[in-house]
C-alpha cells in the first residue's frame, strides 16, 4: 500500500532547481510551500515555472504573511540581557536603533497594554510592558539573546487590530488567481471575516484557488467551526500558536482541531519543528520521530517541513524519514473513523462510508472513483480507510488540490463523450499501472447518471474480472 500521510515541504527561492524539486518529490514530497513573507514576485515565478517542470501533480501551496507584526530593519542586532530596559515604537517606516526596537504595526503602542507579555522571534526572546507614553512601550527583558531585525513579534491574549490583508497579500493572492496555483494559505486567519476578505479577492479574479486558514493564535482556535465554514483547509501553525497560547496546551488542541477538520471532510496540515533538529542533523532525536508518529495517530491530512527543507542541510533525508515513520504507523495501525455524513448528496455521502467499510470488511486492494470537484474523494477519505484512494479527475487544478488530502491518490482523465466512458479507460490504464493480483478486489464508486448527478452505485470484484472488460 502507498503512504497515504501527505507531505508538504517548504522551499526558497535559494534552492529551487528542477533537479532539488525532484528529488524532493521522489522522496516523498507532495506539495510544496512558498513563504511569500520571505519572497519577490519574479521569486516565486521561477519556483512555480521549476515545480511545474518536475510534475504537474505537485500541489503548490502560497502562504501569505497576513495581520502579522515584525521587527523593522536594524543598523545592528541589538544583545539583550535579563534585567535590561528597552523601548518599544510602532512605526514601519524607521529602523531599530540603540535600545529602541521599531515594529511594524503603527498602533502597537496604543493597542498593547501594560503588563503585556511581548514575545520576539517565536519565543526566543520575552519582553514584560511596564510602562508607556505616547511614543513608546518601556519594556524590561525578561532573558537575555539577540533582537533582529525582521523577527516575529507575538502578544499572546491581546487582540489588535491589524486589518486581515496586507498590499503585498493582496498582490500575492492576484497573483496567486493570475498564475493557477493551487492553495493560499492565509496567515493568523481570526474568525471567518479573514477567510471571507481572501474569498474576495479570488471571487474577483474568478478563481478556484482554495483557501487554507493557518490557526495560529486563540481567535483562530477558539472560532475555527466559523473558520471552516468558508475555508477549504487548515493548517496547524505551532510555531505562532505555541508563542500565543501557552505550549502545554498544544497537544489537545492538535487533536481537537484535527477531528474537527475530519468530520468536516476538510484537509488538515500539521506544521512546524516536525523534525528541526534535521536543520542540522541527518538523524532526527526520538521525541520527533514521535511527533511524526503521533500527528499520524491524530490522522492528519498532511506534515508540513519548514526550514527542515527550505535552509536546512538535509531536506531529502528529512522527506524520507517524514515518509518512513508515516507509513510505519499506517502499516501498523487501522486508522478508520466512522465519522457522521456530512455531504449534501445523501447518495453518494452513504456509498462513500458503504465503500470504505467495504474495503475494511473484505480486504480490498483500492477503491477508484470520479469526481468533477473532489468533495466525494474527500468523503471518503474523511473515513481513514486502509485502501488507497485512486481518484480520477477531470480537472487538473482538482487533481493538485487532492494532493492534500490523505490517502488520496489523484490521477487527470480527460471527458469522454461519457464519464462512464472515460472512467472505464482510466480503470484499464490504472490495472496496468498499479499491477494488481488477479485475485485482488477492487472497489468502484461511481455514477451512472452524469458526473453533475454524483455516484449511484458501488462494484466491487476482482481485478482480473475488472481486467477482462478491457480488452
Ligand atoms: P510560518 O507559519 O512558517 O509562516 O511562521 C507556521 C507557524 O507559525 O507555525
Amino acid at each position: 500500500m502507498p503512504r497515504k500521510t501527505k507531505i508538504v515541504a517548504t522551499i526558497s527561492s535559494l534552492k529551487c532547481s528542477p533537479g532539488f524539486i525532484g528529488r524532493l518529490y521522489k522522496a516523498g514530497m507532495n506539495v510544496i510551500r512558498l513563504n511569500t513573507a520571505h519572497m519577490t514576485r519574479d521569486d516565486a515565478l521561477k519556483m512555480i515555472k521549476n515545480i511545474r517542470q518536475v510534475s504537474d501533480k505537485i500541489g503548490i501551496l502560497i502562504d501569505t504573511k497576513g495581520p502579522e507584526i515584525r521587527t523593522c530593519d536594524n543598523d545592528k542586532p541589538l544583545a539583550v540581557k535579563y534585567g535590561d530596559t528597552i523601548r518599544i515604537k510602532g512605526d514601519p517606516d524607521k529602523r531599530s536603533k540603540g535600545k529602541v526596537v521599531c515594529v511594524s504595526y503603527e498602533h502597537f503602542v496604543k493597542d498593547i497594554p501594560i503588563g503585556s507579555s511581548i514575545m520576539i522571534d517565536d519565543g526566543y526572546i520575552a519582553l514584560a510592558v511596564m510602562d508607556k507614553d505616547d511614543k513608546y512601550l518601556i519594556c524590561e527583558v525578561e532573558n537575555d539573546g539577540v533582537i533582529n531585525a525582521r523577527k516575529s513579534i507575538n502578544i499572546p491574549s491581546v487582540h489588535v487590530r491589524l486589518p486581515a490583508l496586507s498590499d503585498k497579500d493582496k498582490r500575492f493572492i492576484e497573483f496567486a488567481a493570475d498564475n493557477d496555483l493551487d492553495f493560499i494559505a492565509h496567515s493568523f486567519v481570526r474568525n471567518e471575516d479573514d477567510v471571507i476578505a481572501v474569498q474576495k479577492i479570488l471571487d474577483r479574479k474568478k478563481s478556484s484557488i482554495k483557501i487554507i486558514a493557518k490557526i495560529e493564535n486563540s481567535q483562530g482556535v477558539e472560532n475555527l467551526c466559523e473558520i471552516l465554514d468558508h475555508a477549504y483547509g487548515v493548517m496547524i501553525a505551532r510555531g505562532d500558536l505555541a508563542v500565543e497560547i501557552p505550549t502545554e496546551q498544544i497537544p489537545l488542541i492538535q487533536k481537537k482541531i484535527i477531528s474537527t477538520c475530519i468530520e468536516k471532510r476538510k484537509p488538515v496540515i500539521v506544521a512546524t519543528q516536525i523534525l528541526h533538529s534535521m536543520i542540522e542533523s541527518p538523524r532526527p532525536t526520538r521525541a520527533e520521530v514521535s511527533d511524526v508518529a503521533n500527528a499520524c495517530l491524530d490522522s492528519a491530512d498532511a506534515l508540513m517541513l519548514s526550514g527542515e527543507t527550505a535552509s536546512g542541510k538535509y531536506p531529502e533525508v528529512a522527506v524520507r524519514t517524514m515518509a518512513k515513520v508515516a507509513k510505519e504507523v499506517e502499516d501498523k495501525k487501522s486508522s478508520f473513523i466512522n465519522v457522521p455524513y456530512t455531504l449534501e448528496n445523501r447518495i453518494t455521502a452513504y456509498l462513500a462510508k458503504a465503500a470504505v467499510k467495504a474495503s475494511l470488511r473484505l480486504n480490498t486492494k483500492a477503491i477508484v472513483a470520479d469526481s468533477l470537484t473532489g468533495e466525494s474523494i474527500r468523503a471518503l477519505a474523511a473515513y481513514r480507510g486502509d485502501n488507497p484512494i485512486y481518484a480520477q479527475i477531470y480537472d487538473k487544478r482538482v487533481m493538485r488540490q487532492l494532493s492534500l488530502s490523505f490517502g488520496v491518490f489523484a490521477d487527470y482523465i480527460p471527458r469522454d463523450i461519457t464519464s462512464q466512458d472515460s472512467l472505464n479507460k482510466s480503470i484499464c490504464l490504472l490495472l496496468d499501472d498499479k499491477q494488481f493480483k488477479e485475485d485482488d478486489l477492487i472497489i468502484i464508486l461511481a455514477g451512472n447518471f452524469g458526473i453533475k448527478q454524483g455516484a449511484s452505485y458501488i462494484e466491487i470484484s476482482t481485478a482480473g474480472n475488472f481486467k477482462k472488460k478491457c480488452t
